[in-house]
């Protein structure tokens, strides 16, 4: 089945992208919510999009992707996938990005970082630093959002599918508290005051 429509409006089709006035738990108010493990549940759309990222690296020499639990497990498997490699995840063992499970990279292997959303881009960088670190040579990172406004991670320009800027307000400065929008705590059905309490 071909898969139509570019990731934003696949996103806003499965709601991993949704418009209103969100709390969000960081305690900041945002008028956009995203959330992609929301499109990345349904196979399909996870193998096309993983396909889409895979497509910027087919023409270099590939030999591992690895994600940033756990965001990144799924694309980077499904990066993986289309490219026809290893895929591996890094995980966080007493702070520190680590692989654990018997996962490996020789010396000399050419690793993809791939992420889900790359907001700060702290997690892919602590995952380059990591692949380098064991001796891997890092060819490219990729995501499915930056979030970022254009980050350059370790010196690369990471491949995504779309880059997104989504503002987040103080409570007291909110506008969307001003206009007396229904603010909504993402993932549950609650309505909640304007503090973020419950109502
Ligand atoms: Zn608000």
């Amino acid at each position: 089945m071909q898969v139509e429509g570019n990731i934003v409006s696949l996103l806003l089709k499965t709601e991993g992208l949704l418009n209103g006035h969100f709390l969000l738990s960081s305690g900041l108010h945002s008028g956009k919510y995203l959330q992609c493990a929301k499109i990345l549940q349904y196979p399909i759309y996870a193998t096309h999009l993983g396909a889409s990222i895979a497509e910027r690296f087919k023409n270099q020499k590939i030999d591992v992707v690895i994600g940033p639990a756990i965001g990144g497990i799924i694309i980077a498997y499904e990066v993986a996938r289309a490219l026809g490699v290893r895929a591996l995840f890094a995980e966080r063992e007493e702070q520190r990005m680590t692989l654990r499970r018997g996962f490996e990279i020789k010396k000399g292997e050419r690793v993809v970082v791939v992420e889900d959303i790359i907001t700060t881009g702290g997690s892919v960088h602590e995952v380059v630093r990591l692949v380098q670190g064991i001796g891997g040579e890092v060819a490219g990172i990729g995501a499915l959002i930056d979030r970022s406004e254009g980050l350059t991670i370790a010196g690369i320009k990471p491949v995504v599918l779309s880059t997104m800027k989504i503002e987040t307000y103080d409570p007291q400065s909110c506008p969307l508290c001003r206009d007396k929008i229904p603010l909504v705590k993402p993932g549950s059905k609650q309505l909640l005051g304007q503090q973020g309490a419950r109502v």
